[in-house]
C-alpha cells in the first residue's frame, strides 16, 4: 500500500515531470523552423508533394493539401494505387482511403468500388455525416449523392494482365508486399513508368502550424473479396494530434492494425521521442510479435512532429519517403530493421 508520505513524494515527482513536460513542450511549439512542410510514403509522393505544396505555399490549409496531394496519385495511371490498380481475387478493384484533420476531424471510406477519387469521399464523410467511416455499397452510394461519378467498371491493362498471371496459380496467400530490392527485386519504379506500390500516405504541416494527413490505397493484390487494411482506419494506418505530431503507415495493413500503429507511433512522440525513434519503436513491436514470420512482410511508418521534423523506419530496406519544404524537395532513404 503506498502511504501518505510515498503518496506526497510520487505527486511531486508526477507534478515535476509535467511541468517538465509542459517547459519541452512550451519550446517545441515556439519553434515550427520547418513549416509548411508536406511529406508522403513512397517515390510516387514527389509529385503528390508537388501538388500538396501549391496549396501549403500559398498558406493553405493542410487539410485541402493532403486531400488535393494524394488525388494525383489516385488519378495516375499506374498498376497499383486507385482504379488502375490490381483487383481483388475476385476481379475487383476495391478501394480504401482516410483523411484526418488537426481537430481529430476524421472521414473514411472502404470497400469502395469505381469511384475515382476515394480520398474525397473520406474528407466528405468527415464533413457532411455524423460518422467516421462508410463501406461498401453505402459508401458507393453517399459518394453519388454527394455527385461524384460512377467509373466504369474494367481493369486496367497491366492490371488485367497481373490478374491473368495470378490467376494461373491463385494462391490463397497475402503476397509478400512491398519488399523492394529483396525478395522481388522489384525497382519502386518500374520501367513503363508504374508505381510498384499500393498506397500513398501524407501528413502536412500548414503555415500556421497545423497538421492533417491522408492515406488512399487499392489495399493488398488479389486480396480476400471484402478485405480491409490499415489504410482507411483512423488509428492504424493514419493518425494526427495537432499537439503532438501525425503518423502514416503503408505496407502489411493486418500487422498495422494490430499494434493501431499510426497512433501508436503518435503515443511515442507524446512522449517526448522524435518522429524517427517513434517509428522505430513500433516497428520492432511489430517485428517482436511476428517472429520469423518478418521475413514475409513490409510495414514502414512516416511521422511529423509537432516542430516540422520528420522520421520514418520500415521493417525492411528499399522503403523511402518524399519530403518537400521551403528548402528542399527530395526523397528519403528510411532507416529499416533489416
Ligand atoms: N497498407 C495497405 C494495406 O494493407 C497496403 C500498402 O500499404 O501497400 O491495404
Amino acid at each position: 500500500m503506498i502511504n501518505r508520505r510515498k503518496f506526497i513524494q510520487h505527486s511531486t515527482i508526477s507534478s515535476l515531470a509535467v511541468l517538465i513536460n509542459k517547459n519541452l513542450f512550451a519550446s517545441k511549439i515556439s519553434n515550427f523552423k520547418n513549416k509548411p512542410i508536406v511529406i508522403s510514403t513512397w517515390d510516387a509522393g514527389l509529385e503528390a508533394n508537388k501538388a500538396a505544396w501549391q496549396i501549403l505555399s500559398k498558406n493553405g490549409r493542410a487539410l485541402d493539401a493532403v486531400e488535393k496531394g494524394v488525388m494525383v496519385t489516385e488519378a495516375s495511371k499506374n498498376c497499383c494505387i486507385g482504379l488502375g490498380a490490381n483487383p481483388d481475387r475476385d476481379g475487383f478493384v476495391t478501394l480504401d482511403a482516410c483523411i484526418m484533420d488537426e481537430n481529430f476531424n476524421c472521414g473514411s471510406v472502404a470497400f469502395l468500388e469505381r469511384i475515382k477519387h476515394p480520398i474525397s469521399v473520406a474528407r466528405r464523410v468527415m464533413e457532411k455525416t455524423p460518422h467516421v467511416m462508410l463501406v461498401g455499397n453505402g459508401a458507393q452510394q453517399f459518394a453519388l449523392n454527394e455527385g461524384f461519378v460512377l467509373e466504369e467498371q474494367k481493369l486496367s491493362k497491366d492490371a488485367q494482365q497481373s490478374y491473368n498471371d495470378w490467376l494461373k496459380k491463385a494462391e490463397y496467400k497475402p503476397g509478400v508486399i512491398n519488399i523492394e530490392n529483396k525478395q522481388q527485386q522489384a525497382p519502386a519504379k518500374l520501367d513503363n513508368g508504374d508505381w510498384n506500390h499500393d498506397t500513398i500516405g501524407m501528413i502536412a504541416m500548414d503555415a500556421n502550424g497545423n497538421l492533417s494527413g491522408s492515406c488512399t490505397t487499392s489495399g493488398m493484390g488479389f486480396k480476400m473479396r471484402g478485405r480491409i487494411g490499415d489504410s482507411p482506419i483512423i488509428g492504424a494506418g493514419l493518425y494526427v494530434d495537432n499537439e503532438f505530431g501525425a503518423c502514416v503507415g503503408t505496407g502489411q495493413g493486418e500487422d498495422v492494425i494490430r499494434v493501431a500503429g499510426a497512433h501508436a507511433v503518435v503515443e511515442m512522440m507524446r512522449q517526448g521521442f522524435s518522429a524517427e525513434l517513434s517509428c522505430k519503436k513500433i516497428i520492432e513491436r511489430i517485428v517482436k510479435i511476428k517472429g520469423d514470420k518478418v521475413k514475409d512482410i513490409q510495414v514502414a511508418f512516416i511521422a511529423l512532429d509537432k516542430n516540422g521534423n520528420s522520421g520514418s523506419f520500415a521493417i525492411h530496406s528499399g522503403f523511402n519517403f518524399a519530403i518537400k519544404n521551403n528548402t528542399e524537395e527530395k526523397l528519403i532513404v528510411s532507416k529499416s530493421w533489416v
